[in-house]
């Protein structure tokens, strides 16, 4: 059976943002079979569209992208704004986890410019832990218990820093100048968010905005290139870095 890697992240297109990348090296070069996961379908990206319209939008646009690389794309239809530490996202990730069976799973930095990611990151990590044990979530309906804990991986926060502007600097980098273009393909699939991160954020330039944060890492790294991540090493969770030995830090 083909090594799983899994990234449960806040939003439709965060993946495409933070980790596409990595995700494609690993199914290009290592076969490796990709599932992306957002806690949301996004229902608050829009100034036109109402929550379930969009909500329906960017559900299809997560999977497009996603089908791009040959990874399947899953919502757990938490909402925009409303992620929380508690019971029910912690059950869907944990499902989740049970039934995807990753080996390497990837989240947001536990510290990051909304509290969607953070919440996210800290949600992923319990679940991550509590995968394992067979009575955390008994009689729900799960698959078996995980047979171990996965290696967890956080990626850089949006811009490299923290909610009082601190820079948080990655552990380790990978290469990802020869999936590039195939990463901005993934994120132009989010058509509707290109017009809406214009018109809250004054982003403009979706897709470059992408290009630009992925060459400010290829440049500490000396590569056209790069994603950033640190890993869990927290007692219990896997200690050496396999993401690293499969691709190659740089
Ligand atoms: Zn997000």
């Amino acid at each position: 059976m083909a090594d799983v890697i899994l990234s449960v992240l806040a939003h439709p297109d965060d993946a495409e943002f933070l980790c596409a990348g990595t995700l494609l090296r690993l199914a290009r070069e290592r076969d490796w079979q990709v599932h992306i996961a957002s806690m949301t379908p996004g229902d608050c990206g829009s100034t036109e569209h109402g929550p379930e319209e969009i909500a329906c939008i960017r559900r299809q646009e997560g999977a497009r992208a996603a089908a791009l690389m040959g990874a399947t794309y899953h919502c757990l239809e938490e909402r925009d704004l409303l992620i929380f530490y508690q019971e029910r996202p912690l059950e869907r990730v944990t499902r989740l986890l049970r039934t995807v069976r990753p080996r390497i799973v990837l989240t947001h930095s536990p510290a990051d410019y909304i509290l969607d990611h953070e919440m996210t990151s800290t949600l992923v990590r319990a679940a991550v832990f509590g995968a394992p044990i067979p009575n955390f979530f008994a009689g729900c309906g799960h698959p078996p218990a995980l047979a171990h804990i996965p290696y967890l991986y956080y990626c850089d926060p949006i811009e490299g820093k923290d909610a009082l502007g601190r820079p948080i600097e990655p552990a380790f980098r990978i290469d990802i100048s020869t999936v590039l273009d195939a990463k901005a393909e993934m994120l132009a699939a989010h058509a509707s968010q290109r017009e809406w991160l214009r018109k809250h954020h004054g982003m403009d330039q979706y897709v470059q905005a992408m290009r630009d944060w992925c060459a400010a890492q290829g440049r500490q790294a000396g590569v056209a290139f790069a994603e950033g991540f640190r890993q869990h090493l927290g007692h219990s969770y896997p200690q050496d870095n396999l993401l690293a030995q499969l691709l190659g830090p740089c």
